[in-house]
């Protein structure tokens, strides 16, 4: 640190993303839950077209990829914003709804990066930790006091909470914003966007990261009530109006033409995670039931940290956390089926 850096700063850890392996070691990556597959044919044709425009700064309303999400999600383009990744969006959400009378309200193992933004923000939060199954209890988040933010499903974990479940919360938390983290939803949750029209205090986060193949490109978007797409866009237009370049504006809306391809990809990723999971628990590997793009996964002979390790020197990487509740397990991101096998066979090693 400088003895320039802001003092409202010295005590902020940033957040540390998964490796990304540089040099020319070639690894098989499962660490960052990339989707193992290119993006789709016209995402990729309407970037190459973009590139060719990029004198001009991109559209700072991203009107024609809000019209196309829009459609694809049966709301109107007043009730979405888009942003250079859910990470961007999910930090004006700290910003736009949380202050020192509102603290942010997560779980104790969640998404590594809203204990972040809340320190970032300078605005209090309470952990409130999950149930010994790794599960939610709905009612712990009921008149929560604060701005609520909830992956679905989880991260690490990959465990989904039931729309039900959730729509209990949202309505039993009628003076305080419900943040629906959906970067995982696509492979096999159930999305909440459709009860954006009916609660106004619900906003719903979501990514091209995963589902669509373009973590690259860093497009994310949120779907809530006019009222807080407004809130969310005075902080957007008060740090980067242009936060989405225009290329990745193009890509989305190829890949959101391309549907079918992304329907056909995620149909893909759940049948490998059920193969996989399948020669995990031959191995006696014990993991959640997710509903995300990844395996959450221990081992009761062999510690978490040591799997992680074993697997970097065969050349597989895969995600390890520190965190005293979740230090025995894993965090497998479901590749393509011959990067799964050839992780199953080196496990065997291990094992
Ligand atoms: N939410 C969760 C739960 C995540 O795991 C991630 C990916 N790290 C994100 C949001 C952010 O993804 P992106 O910024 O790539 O949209």
């Amino acid at each position: 640190m400088s003895r320039f850096f802001s003092a409202k700063f010295d005590r902020l850890i940033p957040y540390v993303p998964g490796e990304q392996p540089k040099g020319k070691n070639v690894f098989i990556k499962l660490n960052t839950n990339e989707s193992p597959f290119p993006p789709s044919p016209k995402a990729q044709k309407y970037a190459a077209e973009a590139i060719e425009k990029t004198m001009l700064y991109s559209d700072p309303e991203c009107f024609r990829l809000r019209a196309a999400l829009a459609d694809r999600y049966g709301v109107d383009a007043d009730n979405v914003i888009c942003g250079n990744g859910s990470d961007d969006i999910l930090n004006f959400a700290f910003s736009a709804f949380c202050d020192e009378k509102t603290p942010a309200v997560f779980a104790d193992i969640t998404y590594g990066f809203y204990r972040v933004f809340a320190e970032y923000n300078r605005v209090p939060y309470r952990i409130i930790p999950l149930k010994d199954d790794f599960t939610i209890d709905p009612a712990d988040y009921f008149n929560a006091e604060g701005t609520v933010f909830i992956a679905n499903p989880n991260a690490p974990t990959g465990i989904a909470l039931p729309v039900g479940e959730i729509e209990e919360i949202i309505k039993n938390n009628p003076e305080n914003i419900v943040v629906i983290d959906e970067a995982y939803v696509d492979f096999g949750a159930v999305s909440c966007v459709p009860l954006t029209k009916k609660y106004d205090n619900l906003v719903v986060t979501e990514t091209f990261s995963k589902s669509r193949s373009l973590a690259g490109a860093r497009l994310g978007f949120a779907v809530a009530n006019k009222e807080l797409i407004t809130d969310l866009n005075t902080v957007r237009n008060s740090t980067n109006p242009y936060n989405v370049n225009s290329i990745t504006q193009a890509a989305g809306i190829g890949s959101l033409e391309d549907r079918e391809y992304t329907d056909e990809n995620c149909r893909k990723i759940m049948q490998t995670r059920k193969q996989t999971e399948i020669e995990l628990k031959k191995l006696g590997f014990v993991f959640t039931d997710s509903s995300a793009n990844f395996i959450f996964a221990a081992h009761p002979d062999h510690p978490g940290g040591e799997i992680y390790k074993a697997l970097r020197e065969k050349g597989v990487l895969i995600r390890h956390f520190d965190a005293d509740r979740i230090k025995d397990y894993n965090r497998i991101t479901v590749g393509s089926d011959e990067q799964m096998e050839k992780l199953i066979q080196k496990l065997r090693c291990i094992i």
